[in-house]
C-alpha cells in the first residue's frame, strides 16, 4: 500500500492503558496507569491483540500494556481525517507560496 493509499483507506486504530512511566505523572494516569490511542501501521491487527501489545510496546516503550481493543475507523472518520489532511496540506502550500512572495 502506498501512502496515498494508506491515506484513503480505513486505517486500523488502537487504545491501550500501560504502566505510567511518565516522569512526573502524567494527569490521565489513574492507579499508576495511563492510556494510549494510536494508529496502527504495521497490520499487527491481523496477527491478533498480542501482536498489537508486542509492537505498542517495541515503538512507544510502554511497560504492562493491558486492555487492547483494536477496530477500523468508519467512513465517516476516515472522510473527516482526509478532509484534515488536504486542508493542513494545503496550508503549508499557502505558507510556501506567502513565504515566497514575501522574498520580493
Ligand atoms: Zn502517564
Amino acid at each position: 500500500m502506498n501512502r496515498e493509499e494508506l491515506l484513503a483507506s480505513n486505517r486500523w486504530m488502537v487504545r491501550y492503558t500501560h504502566t505510567c512511566t511518565c516522569d512526573p505523572y502524567c494527569l490521565g494516569s489513574k492507579n499508576g496507569r495511563c492510556g494510549n490511542t494510536t494508529y496502527l501501521n504495521g497490520g499487527e491487527q491481523e496477527l491478533g491483540l498480542e501482536a498489537v501489545a508486542e509492537a505498542m510496546a517495541r515503538s512507544f516503550k510502554h511497560e504492562g500494556i493491558a486492555d487492547v481493543e483494536v477496530w477500523q475507523e468508519t467512513d465517516e472518520v476516515r472522510d473527516r481525517r482526509i478532509a484534515a489532511h488536504k486542508r493542513a496540506e494545503a496550508d503549508e502550500a499557502r505558507g510556501i507560496w506567502w513565504g515566497m512572495g514575501g522574498a520580493n
